[in-house]
């Protein structure tokens, strides 16, 4: 227990409740009243946030309020965990589900929008609703999990659907479950057998270190295809505790991703970016999306030009390792799917010449083979059904002549969905 925890008002509780967390989940900040005790609210501050509890619940556990700075009205911590008036804003462009989540969905809880890979919402609790959570139609709507027979349905849907080889678990956060209710979920999805590797998406390591203990460790250790995605934001944020999480999954041979997402006033600096994924990665934890914040309701508060968010990328690549530099993505509205952007390094191409530029601004030119033509797999070992039939892919690969949006994969899933389900 630090100095910080002493003082605050959580000083009577003993070391072992402060690293149960289970105490810090029943503890959670969910009312006015508790928080103005640790950070200072005026009136207003105090109606804005009982207004703005009406469209996404507040719950800050001790740990992550006791990082809060109290005197400082931005602070980071402060602006992902307390609500504010700016919620209430509704932009023009702001939507309900910009991601169509639950367009793209077959079974209650199941998203499937790319082709070999599905995103299952197995509960809606989280121990710290981030205000900029773009789920934040669902986030925290029922605090419950997604019950057992709809976690038998989505199984039932990767059984009829082979393609589908990486099951990424979310929520909510899966990490607020019980020990044994998640192992019940991944065993029914490790049984399938065409489902190679299985995600956990969980913000504990960052709101509730202490969810990540021996039980959980032990669990994890039995499976040898679990990768974990976090979300880090800010460098406050890696604490002693955290970086303590990390190491125990890390040592467990869980592989440990990060997506942050690109937020104003928090996180909206190179300087900051390049201190929080050189600090992931020394705890071996990878930089893998950097997000453009998402045209969910309530946000526009939070969201950055593009250009910042390039900005950023041009001051992390070529001038920290390569590992450390995430992929910057805008999940397109509408369910268009993640998509990558980045500064421009091709600045021309010529007869077999490829200019590029590098970090530092230098110009070169790249010759490419005059005689080239693919010469892969001479035993034949890539067979017709490899090649990809999907998107942009499908014509590189001579499959499709041409692409018509409405005919794309994901929509006549949709589509086809919306019949049965109308039936
Ligand atoms: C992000 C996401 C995935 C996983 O995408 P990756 O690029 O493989 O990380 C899968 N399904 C949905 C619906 C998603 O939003
Ligand atoms: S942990 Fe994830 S799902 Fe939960 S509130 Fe934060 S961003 Fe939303």
């Amino acid at each position: 227990m630090t100095e910080k925890q002493k003082n605050s008002i959580w000083g009577d509780c003993t070391p072992e409740e402060w690293n149960d967390w289970k105490w810090q989940l029943k503890n959670r900040i969910m009312d006015v009243d508790t928080l103005n005790k640790v950070i200072k609210l005026d009136e207003e501050d105090k109606r804005a946030i009982e207004h703005s509890l009406e469209f996404l619940r507040m719950a800050i556990t001790p740990y992550y309020a006791s990082l809060i700075n109290p005197d400082n009205p931005n602070d980071p911590i402060r602006l992902q965990a307390v609500p504010s008036v700016h919620e209430l804003t509704v932009a023009p462009e702001d939507m309900l589900d910009p991601l169509h989540e639950d367009v793209d969905s077959p079974t209650p809880g199941l998203t499937h929008r790319y082709p070999d890979r599905v995103l299952l919402l197995v509960t809606d609790r989280c121990s710290m609703y981030c205000r900029h959570c773009t789920r934040r139609r669902k986030a925290g709507e029922t605090d419950k999990a997604l019950p057992l027979d709809y976690v038998d349905k989505a199984v039932e849907y990767l059984k009829d659907h082979t393609e589908v080889r990486d099951v990424l678990i979310s929520g909510g956060d899966p990490l607020t479950l019980p020990t044994a209710h998640l192992e019940k979920i991944i065993q029914k999805i490790d049984a399938v057998p065409s489902v190679e590797i299985i995600r956990i998406g969980s913000r504990t390591p960052v709101v509730l270190p202490q969810r990540i203990d021996d039980e959980l460790i032990t669990m994890l250790k039995k499976y040898k295809n679990i990768w974990l995605n976090t979300h880090f934001n800010h460098p406050v944020e890696i604490t002693e505790e955290s970086i303590k999480a990390l190491n125990k999954l890390a040592e467990a041979g869980v592989p440990l991703g990060n997506q942050s997402v690109l937020l104003k006033g928090i996180n909206d600096h190179p300087e900051i970016m390049k201190t929080l994924v050189q600090k992931l990665v020394k705890n071996r934890v990878r930089p893998y999306y950097m997000y453009q914040c998402d045209l969910s309701q309530g946000l526009s508060h939070f969201r950055t030009t593009v250009a910042k968010g390039l900005e950023i990328m041009e001051y992390l690549r070529g001038h920290t390792s390569g590992f450390a530099v995430p992929t910057y993505v805008i999940d397109a509205p509408h369910g268009g799917g993640k998509i990558p952007v980045m500064p421009q390094y091709l600045i021309s191409y010529g007869e077999n010449k490829v200019i590029l530029r590098n970090y530092e601004g230098g110009w070169f030119v790249y010759e490419e083979p005059k005689d080239y033509h693919a010469s892969a797999d001479p035993d034949g070992w890539l067979d017709e059904n490899r090649k990809s039939k999907e998107g942009l892919a499908s014509m590189l690969s001579g499959k499709n002549k041409k692409l018509v949006p409405g005919e794309a994969v994901r929509l006549r899933r949709a589509g086809e969905w919306k019949r049965t389900h109308s039936q």
